[in-house]
Parts: structure tokens; C-alpha cells; sequence
């Protein structure tokens, strides 16, 4: 489809992008975002959906409605690391059984249920 409907080249724009089969907001998002530098919206993968709601950031569990959220309190120009900087966490500290919370820099900001450890 790249080939024959798109001239050899992947497509930078959200409409055109989500037409190829298997591709939904999260990889557009990633292939526009981190391939082309195009910010349209936010990444929310596995990562993303947990921190979020740990930070609350957002009342949501779908992806849609969650980058909905996150796109009306991040600033579009973060959009893309924003994403990055939240899946590295969610990989290095705050992963999904154990969150590593005495030795995470958002512990002060965080009141997740799910914490380990607490300050405050
Ligand atoms: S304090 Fe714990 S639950 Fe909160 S963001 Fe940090 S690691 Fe995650």
C-alpha cells in the first residue's frame, strides 16, 4: 500500500497513516512523532496508560480518551518526549507490579494507590 497508493513513501499525516492495515493511533503516533518529527498527538501504549492514571493525569483507561487528556494539559512541543520520557520510567521505575517509589523522582507528586513506598 506504501508502494502503490503512496509513492514509496510513509505518510505524514494522521489520516493517511491510520489507512494502512494493522497502523492505529499508537504507531501513527510513534512513526509520525519519532520518525518525522510531527507532533499530532500523543503516544499511549501499555506504559503510558499506567503512569497516567498513577500521576493522575487522567480518569481514563482507553488510549483514545487517554491522549485525548493528555493532550489538553501537555504542550504540543512535549508531545513527543513526553511519551519517551514516561515509558523509559515506566520500564526503569515505575513498572507495573513493584514500582520502584523510594527511588522515583515523582514521588512527592504521585498519591498512586499503587505505591511502595511514600513520603508523604
Ligand atoms: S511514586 Fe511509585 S507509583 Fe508513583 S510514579 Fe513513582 S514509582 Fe510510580
Amino acid at each position: 500500500m506504501v508502494v502503490e497508493q503512496f509513492g514509496n513513501q510513509v505518510p505524514r499525516t494522521m489520516e493517511e497513516i491510520l489507512k494502512l492495515p494493522g497502523v492505529a493511533r499508537k504507531t501513527a503516533n510513534v512513526v509520525l512523532g519519532s520518525f518525522y518529527g510531527i507532533a499530532v498527538g500523543v503516544v499511549v501504549d501499555t506504559h503510558v496508560l499506567r503512569l497516567t492514571r498513577r500521576l493522575e493525569l487522567t480518569r481514563n483507561t482507553q488510549p483514545e480518551k487517554v491522549e485525548q487528556d493528555l493532550i489538553r494539559i501537555i504542550p504540543q512541543d512535549r508531545w513527543i518526549q513526553f511519551s519517551h520520557e514516561l515509558i523509559h520510567h515506566g520500564r526503569q521505575v515505575c513498572v507495573a507490579r513493584t514500582p520502584r517509589c523510594a527511588d522515583c523522582t515523582l514521588e512527592h507528586l504521585c498519591n498512586s494507590g499503587d505505591k511502595t513506598w511514600s513520603s508523604h
